[in-house]
């Protein structure tokens, strides 16, 4: 058994949140050296739904109007009906909501991302990239999701509602990463972008400095989820291999973003019609075992270099999970022993 397993109720894994659905026997505990991880405390069987977590930012990817899903994070449901409401204000054409309720109730937190997207989404996307535009508008969908519990707290009335609305700013501000992780180049083109676009002015107003705007990425960029139409992680992969699907939106989640990544994962994630992020055990998972998601699409990185090169480039660690290990050529020493081993996720 391990001695990581921690004695926090299992229901309140980062202090103030509480995903729609956490499993009791999930529960976070700390690894010396991968950090945060989930583990469980009791037997969970295979098909066992473990989490589902809403996103505190998500934004669409897909130019395909068929694939935008709704801006109020209330629903986040796909948005390709007839009824649907685009922004009366023209900022985006990927701002849109499914009915003119959603439209509405997301006024204040819309209110906040709505300049700063008329003036700059067209400037950032043809000067910078797709990328960094889409990096950017995660960012300005954090703090304005921040900025709508910020002012929903101050009309409540203070009661217990105020709890249920502080949900997922903790954990957002728990991520893992900082500019130690990234390099060097990274970070610098992040400082530029944050000094032209995301400074707190009269046309986008925030609380927060330049540091930690550039903190905020630095823990964004470790932590985002992509959104595909099928699973992540069905490990042995079957055959034939069905991947996973055209990526149709980028979301961070304040709870998932505790599982560390493994090339034999006892995890598969797929966010729910809702964006929700559902983790599903995909076999018998036994107490005190780790859970473990995969980072990628196991169908595409198959062989222990192709993967290792991936996560390395990716996400800046080398993967030592069992299958990693056990693949691992005998008695010659590996290009990979010489690197330094460094945080997973
Ligand atoms: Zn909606
Ligand atoms: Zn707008
Ligand atoms: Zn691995």
């Amino acid at each position: 058994m391990s001695v990581y397993i921690t004695t926090e109720p299992a229901n309140r894994i980062v202090d103030g949140i509480t995903p729609d659905w956490i499993h009791p026997h999930l529960i976070q505990s700390t690894d010396p050296i991968k950090g945060r991880q989930f583990r469980v405390s009791g037997p969970i069987p295979k098909g066992a739904c473990l989490l589902v977590d809403r996103p505190y930012a998500i934004i669409p990817v897909d130019e395909n109007p068929d694939n935008l899903i709704c801006s109020y994070p209330a629903c986040n449901r796909p948005a390709r009906n007839p009824e649907r409401n685009p922004c009366p204000n023209a900022c985006l054409p990927d701002v849109i909501w499914c009915s003119s309720t959603c439209r509405v109730a997301d006024q204040v937190r819309h209110g906040f991302e709505c300049t700063w997207l008329k003036r700059y989404a067209g400037p950032i996307r043809s000067k910078w990239s797709e990328y960094d535009f889409g990096m950017l508008w995660v960012i300005v969908r954090l703090l304005a999701m921040r900025h709508s519990q910020l002012h929903k707290l101050s009309a409540a009335s203070g009661d217990a509602s105020v709890q249920q609305l502080k949900h997922g700013w903790e954990g957002i501000d728990s991520l893992c990463g900082s500019s130690d992780t990234w390099s060097h180049d990274k970070v610098r083109l992040w400082s530029t972008l944050v000094k032209k676009y995301l400074q707190s002015s009269s046309a986008f107003p925030h609380d927060m400095g330049i540091d930690r705007v550039l903190h905020l990425i630095c823990q964004e960029e470790a932590n985002s989820f992509g959104l595909y139409p099928r699973e992540t992680g069905h490990f042995p992969v079957p055959k034939p291999p069905v991947d996973r699907g055209e990526q149709y939106a980028a979301a961070v989640y304040p709870t998932a973003a505790i599982a560390n990544h493994s090339c034999s994962p006892n995890i598969i994630h797929k966010a729910d019609e809702k964006g929700r992020m559902v983790f599903t055990a995909s076999r018998d998972i036994f107490p005190g075992e780790e859970c473990c998601i995969s980072y990628f699409d196991l169908t595409q990185y198959n062989d222990l270099k192709s993967r290792r090169d991936h996560l390395r480039k990716s996400f800046l660690f080398v993967c030592q999970c069992q299958r990693c290990v056990s693949e691992e050529p005998v008695e010659e020493e590996t290009e990979w022993d010489a690197l330094p081993m460094m945080e997973s996720l």
